[in-house]
């Protein structure tokens, strides 16, 4: 099995150096445990949260021990009557090409005619993610002004999509231009933060949707959620997903200047986990993979080959390179 490992708690943006490709034979197939061949790797931007060596709402990357995330892949060999030779699976044994693992947190695949790699990304935890955040955090509904950021993302453009769905006027946060031309053919009113102050950002908001932001899905902070602020309407809700921008920050970000707004505006701005939703996953599949399957939800995938890629496609989540889900494929 080759794996990737963590050599040291990175300061800023990770150096290329701290990843480090390793080789070792696999033991015997203990009991319980099954063997699995990779087809597809996620790289997620919570994984730089696993990389700062202390607990948050997960256990951070043990030094010189296989890195883990998500994975689709085929299994080999099996010491669990659940699955059996030949069954796709969705399971956290990622960073590696053969995974050897406990089967208890190794699922096979819904039965639905996508490829593969989709639960990775619109079917998977950024799908799921997207959907929790919109529906039972921010309690989007019909009609309201939606603004996304990171908004051709994995997450955002399932967000932007289900809430064009729900009937809302939707705008969409991104860097580069094909991404806001992509964004454009779904629907959504594109703006871009390249080059843009907190307070210019705030007025393309505005040129974009004069009515204010009812519903405001937080991906990236900063000069984001400060020109978001700004454009809110009085009883807007805030979904606190993530904050790309500050996860490979030195020091302390400087928080907006305005967030004195929600009180002004009486706005709830909710934090959420995807996993302590992890229930609602079935009415999430029922909703949302018919259009998948249809083609009626689009997604992009952003695909790197080969292990070796592993850690170059984790480090582009951070710099843009990616429209839609960041995957890496392995040669079979
Ligand atoms: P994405 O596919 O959106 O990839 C990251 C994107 O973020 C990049 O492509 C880039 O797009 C944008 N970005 C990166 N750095 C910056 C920056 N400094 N300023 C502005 N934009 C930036 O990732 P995901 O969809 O997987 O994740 C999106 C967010 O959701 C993250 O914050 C993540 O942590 C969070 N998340 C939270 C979960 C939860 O349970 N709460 C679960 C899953 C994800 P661009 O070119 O537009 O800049």
């Amino acid at each position: 099995s080759r794996f990737y490992t963590l050599t040291d708690y990175p300061q800023g943006l990770p150096e290329r150096e701290l990843f480090k490709l390793e080789t070792e034979d696999l033991p015997e197939l203990g009991p319980g445990e099954v063997r699995i061949r990779n087809h597809w790797l996620s790289v997620d931007p919570y994984m730089r949260g696993r990389m700062n060596g202390v607990r948050t709402y997960v256990e951070p990357f043990t030094l010189g021990k296989p890195m883990e995330g998500g994975a689709i892949g085929e299994v080999i060999a099996s010491n669990d009557e659940r699955l059996k030779e030949g069954d796709i699976v969705n399971h956290m044994g990622g960073w590696r090409d053969i995974a050897q693992i406990p089967a208890e947190g190794v699922h096979p695949l819904p039965d639905i005619q996508v490829p593969e790699q989709a639960y990775l990304g619109v079917l998977g935890m950024p799908g799921m993610t997207a959907w929790t955040g919109l529906n039972l955090i921010a309690e989007c509904r019909t009609g309201d002004n939606v603004l996304v950021s990171a908004a051709s993302g994995a997450v955002g453009s399932l967000v932007v999509q289900l809430a064009k769905a729900k009937g809302c006027h939707v705008v969409g946060i991104a860097g580069a231009t094909h991404k806001l031309a992509w964004l454009e053919s779904l629907g959504v009113e594109p703006v871009s933060y390249r080059d843009r102050n907190a307070h210019e950002l705030s007025d393309a908001i505005r040129l974009a949707c004069p009515e204010g932001i009812d519903v405001y899905f937080e991906n990236v902070g900063g000069i984001c959620l400060e020109a978001a602020l700004s454009q809110l309407n009085e009883g807007a809700r805030i979904a606190v997903c993530g904050m790309i921008g500050s996860y490979n920050a030195k020091e302390p970000t400087p928080g907006p200047s305005n967030l004195f707004e929600l009180v002004a505006r009486k706005v709830r701005m909710q934090g959420f986990i995807v996993a302590d939703h992890w229930s609602h996953y079935p009415d999430f599949l029922k909703e949302v993979a018919p259009q998948v399957a249809e083609g009626k939800l689009d997604y992009k995938e952003t695909v790197k080959e080969g292990l070796e890629s592993t850690p170059d496609a984790f480090l582009e989540l951070f710099e843009g390179g990616n429209t839609g889900k960041m995957l890496v494929k392995l040669n079979q």
